[in-house]
């Protein structure tokens, strides 16, 4: 008898439909004699909603009440799923992050999980129980209600499979695998039977939302081997372990990656002397902002431009921080892109094969994209464009890397509501 983590996204429970799917195939599994913990997301684009709502009543997004309202997503779809299982007769019980002892820090919004408890769910297992768990919460050592960070219900699973040495973690999404680029921008995108943790988290950190950047490097940092899997198909999805691919040699790019969820921000002609990125950048550290990319322009007449990229959801923290410090230190202004895109290639193989950057930047020339901002690390390298030219930069990076399938994505791709 196995212990299995089952992981539903947003769209795997958007409906009541897809709730009782999900609670079928829950039924199957733990039919087959296994004992099975579930976590589910929000329903569908339930926490972008609640986002919208918190904006609408005010401007200021104080964190504790943010992660009062957002684990209630969570906690809804958590009911509703151990609803539709008792309704096939199976044995369930809800859980939020809290009452399973996800134990976080004090960092609302994004905090990061200091210890996973678990005893109410190894007690619902032990009394013949699916335990099914709310994602993307804990409780904090003040004893708050925290949320994980966007995405965070893959973390929660990763994250429970450890606590309870599970024998597999599931994680069901509306695709059937991780693919070389998202299948919803590049149709040509290939299915990976197997991909290695750290390209994995190259791609997470490039942006792929596929897999959450944290969730993978949990996974990594503990060894969790992932199954990324389709709960429409329910087919064979992908497997993300410490092994590569194949054992021959390894691809040289295993992905392009797209990411239209950062911002840019150019602080205008700003004294060019020691100290200035620290005043800068130490303060946006310290509000929990996550810089990504930053070019600093060569100075000729004594100032500089820099241009670092953030999370667009991050903006309005930032705003005030950049705006105050740009008026201390002299610039002479701020300003805003929130129309570009990161496209990234992503591969473990790039490290020993030269000429990778001056072909991705050929291929983007000929393609008439410019552009703005680039960098690099030993297996991926980023740039920014305009976000006009996502599909297309993708597309021809995709073509030009051998990455085609030859045939196009043919699973369902359900509109996200
Ligand atoms: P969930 O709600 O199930 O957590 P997400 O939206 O977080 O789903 O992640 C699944 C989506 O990730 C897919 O619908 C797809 O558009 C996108 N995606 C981005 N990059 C990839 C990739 N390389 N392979 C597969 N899917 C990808
Ligand atoms: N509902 C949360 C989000 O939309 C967490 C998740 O889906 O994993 O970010
Ligand atoms: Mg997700």
């Amino acid at each position: 008898m196995a212990l299995i983590v089952q992981k539903f996204g947003g769209t795997s429970v958007a409906d009541p439909d897809r709730i009782r799917a999900v609670a079928e195939h829950v039924a199957f599994t733990k039919s087959r004699g296994n004992d099975v913990v579930v976590v589910v997301s929000a329903m569908g684009k339930a926490t972008d909603n609640l986002l919208a709502l918190a904006d609408s009543v005010s401007g200021t997004q104080h964190g504790r009440e943010m992660d009062m309202l957002l684990t209630t997503g969570e906690r809804v779809s958590a009911a509703l799923t151990t609803m539709a299982l008792h309704a096939l007769g199976v044995d369930a019980v809800s859980f939020t992050g809290s009452q399973v002892g996800i134990i976080t820090d004090n960092v609302h919004r994004k905090a990061k999980i200091l210890e996973v408890k678990g005893d109410r769910v190894r007690e619902a297992l032990a009394a013949g129980k699916v335990a099914v768990v709310a994602g993307f919460q804990g409780v904090s050592i003040d004893r708050e209600i925290t949320t994980l960070g966007r995405g965070a219900s893959d973390l929660t699973a990763s994250a429970l499979a450890k606590a309870l040495d599970a024998d597999a973690c599931e994680i069901y999404t509306d695709v059937t695998g991780v693919f070389t680029a998202d299948p919803r921008i590049v149709p040509q995108a290939r299915k990976l039977h197997r991909i290695s943790f750290d390209e994995m988290l190259e791609m997470a950190g490039a942006g792929s939302k596929v897999l959450a950047l944290r969730s993978v490097e949990f996974a990594r940092n503990h060894n969790v081997p992932l199954h990324v899997r389709s709960s429409f198909t329910w087919e064979q999805g992908t497997w993300v372990t410490d092994q590569q691919e194949s054992n021959m040699e390894e691809p040289i790019i295993s992905g392009v990656v797209t990411d239209l969820s950062e911002s840019k921000v150019t602080i205008v002609a700003v004294p060019d002397r020691p100290g200035i990125s620290a005043a800068l950048f130490e303060p946006l550290a310290a509000a929990n902002v996550n810089v990504d990319m930053i070019v600093q322009n060569t100075s000729h007449d004594g100032t500089t431009d820099i241009s670092f990229t953030m999370p667009k959801a991050d903006m309005a923290t930032a705003e005030s921080i950049v705006s105050r410090i740009a008026a201390e230190i002299g610039a002479r202004g701020v300003e805003h892109d929130n129309q570009i895109a990161k496209i990234s290639l992503v591969g473990a193989g790039m490290k020993s094969s030269p000429g990778i950057a001056a072909k991705m930047f050929r291929t983007l020339a000929d393609n008439e994209v410019n552009i703005a901002m680039i960098s690099t690390s030993t297996i991926r390298i980023s740039v920014v464009t305009s976000a006009a030219d996502l599909e297309k930069a993708a597309r021809s990076l995709h073509t030009a890397f051998g990455l085609d399938s030859g045939e196009a994505y043919s699973a369902p791709l359900p509109e996200r509501k």
